[in-house]
């Protein structure tokens, strides 16, 4: 073994770095890990993607840590092929007729869900649609072997821009995640152009990898810009709101109210509660993550006037979940 080879190994595993692997030697150990929940840093032709299987709560919430995002904002799914994605969403004519022209390629799809798609609530962020795209190369090959949608952000950590080699990944998040997969440098080096038609108009939600007049010419019609819809990205306070009102921080519960317990330890007069989810009996951040817009759903359906919420710490995924659940109990502005 080359000197350098061998010091670049002994380093990753001193340090504790992320595997990098190119594209020909990696499906296996991707497939491996992307099965086993957790989650692996892969190029699509966009940038690099943090990739975890989308129908696992647990993988999904392993991509916001690994970032390090203090919110819980909605990912891209992607998928293998029309079929996977028609399992998914509904398509209306025009979302069909671009996804004809575009996929396999950098551009997302805002769409209706599908109801029991299998898609864990994280990846939406409690929305009832959801952004798909379907990606060329090793990433379209990995997701059909999986037969399951791949949630995937950009690969860089909250704040940082997106990574585009293999390297810039591996030295942001080498500590944090086991394995990159080598695919060179991303041919498009941006984002995925992303868009959702409303009312048969088509939205431009997001500019990106494939230009406007390019889907201008495939759809016929000109874009609408700007935010329009309260689903426009960076404007998703509206994320899934309760009907219910809710208490944080609470230590002791009132009359009537829900529960939304963390930890081991409940609150004074947890009894009382008109119902009860614990987001993780073992106070573990991950698992609570995963949980949490199921259960604010759950505790919702009960039809209790307040959800009161435990105290949950502020490290790690509790800042986004903390956050999440400020969004929740603002008070309701519709036009948000
Ligand atoms: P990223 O996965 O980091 O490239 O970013 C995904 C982008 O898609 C974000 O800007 C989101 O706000 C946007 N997005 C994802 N899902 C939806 C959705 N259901 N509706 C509108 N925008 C979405
Ligand atoms: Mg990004």
């Amino acid at each position: 073994m080359e000197a350098a080879v061998l010091r670049t190994a002994c380093l990753r595993l001193v340090a504790n770095l992320a595997e990098i692997l190119a594209v020909g030697e990696a499906l296996e150990r991707a497939l491996a890990l992307l099965q086993a929940g957790d989650v692996v840093a892969i190029p699509t032709e966009t940038v690099y993607g943090l990739a975890g299987d989308a129908t696992n709560g647990v993988a999904v919430a392993r991509i916001f840590e690994a970032k390090g995002r203090p919110r819980f904002n909605p990912l891209i799914a992607h998928v293998a092929d029309r079929a996977m994605a028609d399992r998914i969403a509904g398509f209306d004519p025009l979302s069909a007729k671009l996804a004809e022209a575009f996929w396999p390629g950098p551009l997302t799809l805002v769409l209706p869900q599908r109801a029991d798609n299998g898609i864990h609530p994280l990846v939406t962020a409690g929305l009832d649609t959801i952004a798909l795209r379907m990606p060329r190369g090793f990433g379209g090959e990995l997701i059909a072997r999986l037969g399951r949608p791949l949630a995937a952000p950009s690969a860089n950590s909250s704040g940082r821009i997106s990574g585009t080699t293999a390297q810039a990944v591996a030295a942001d998040l080498g500590d944090r995640i086991k394995l990159v997969v080598d695919g060179g440098a991303t041919p498009v080096g941006l984002e995925s152009t992303i868009l959702k038609v409303e009312n048969g108009k088509l939205r431009l939600l997001r500019p990106g990898g494939i230009g406007a007049e390019e889907i201008e010419a495939v759809a016929g019609a000109k874009l609408l810009r700007g935010a329009g819809g309260i689903e426009a990205p960076g404007m998703l306070a509206s994320h899934y709101a309760p009907g219910a009102a809710m208490r944080l921080n609470i230590q002791r519960i009132g009359s009537g109210e829900a529960l939304l317990a963390f930890g081991p330890k409940r609150a004074e007069g947890w009894q009382d509660a008109v119902a009860m989810r614990n987001l993780s009996e073992a106070g573990d951040l991950r698992e609570a993550a995963a949980n949490l817009f199921a259960y604010m759903q759950a505790l919702d359906r009960v039809g209790a006037a307040t959800i009161a919420v435990e105290p949950i710490p502020f490290e790690g995924l509790g800042e986004a979940i903390n956050d999440r659940l400020a969004r929740a109990a603002a008070p309701r502005d519709n036009t948000a």
